[in-house]
């Protein structure tokens, strides 16, 4: 890999402790993963800046601020199995998989999927399994997950996602707020015992989670 972006990535690196991410093991993450990969040749320039970015199928690879965020707020482990609903450029999945044991994730654009599939073969990422499927059903077969994490926005929190979610399991996901269009509000679920632990965390703004497969051409 060029050194190319080696002083852009120290600096964004930087920027995102400033902004509060103290989570050493999630900042090397970030340090480890070459985000340029994940983008577009005519947005490579922008890889390192810190906002979201265009990928095919009209969706967006997020800013690097919120991976930052998601991934700390998420508590990986590295014994951990984590699912990811809304595979993308498959950013997300690189940066968890550098923290936990397996990711698994899922994409309802066969298009994305495959580049993103490319970019975990190139770089040697072998502890992600990945699928084409609606992610409103989990991955059923694989769970229950120590942790979960939705990358789009759902109305509401999916309950099946719940109950693939271990006891003690933790999923953070953006969910829609009631007549604020566009925005939304990042809230982290702790399952327990008794039901679930929900907290907000702050306003953000995904892509819609969409049902069902796509339809491509
Ligand atoms: N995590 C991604 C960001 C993805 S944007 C990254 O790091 O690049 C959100 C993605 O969720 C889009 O690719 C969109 O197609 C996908 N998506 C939306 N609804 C979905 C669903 N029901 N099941 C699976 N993927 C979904």
């Amino acid at each position: 890999m060029s050194d190319e972006f080696d002083q852009e990535k120290i600096e964004l690196v930087m920027a995102l402790r400033k902004q509060g991410i103290s989570d050493k093991n999630v900042l090397a993450a970030l340090e480890r993963v070459p985000r340029e990969t994940f983008i577009n040749t005519s947005f490579r320039r922008q890889a390192y800046e810190d906002h979201a970015l265009p990928i095919e199928c009209g969706q967006t690879i997020s800013q690097p601020f919120i991976v930052a965020y998601m991934t700390e707020k998420l508590e990986v482990g590295d014994r951990m199995k984590a699912l990811e609903v809304g595979t993308g450029s498959g950013y997300q999945a690189a940066v968890l998989s550098r923290l936990c044991r397996r990711v698994y994730t899922v994409e309802r654009y066969r298009t994305l999927l495959r580049d993103a599939v490319r970019r975990f073969e190139a770089l040697h990422l072998h502890n992600i399994t990945s699928k084409v499927a609606d992610g409103n059903e989990g991955w059923p077969e694989q769970a229950p997950f120590d942790r979960i994490i939705v990358t789009a926005a759902a109305s509401d929190v999916p309950q099946k996602l719940v109950e693939q979610l271990k006891i003690g399991g933790i999923m953070v996901l953006p969910v829609a707020v009631p007549g604020s269009r566009g925005v939304q509000n990042l809230v982290r679920i702790i399952r327990t015992e008794e039901g679930v632990i929900r907290e907000d965390l702050m306003p953000v703004r995904f892509v819609p989670l969409v049902a069902g497969v796509a339809r491509e051409s």
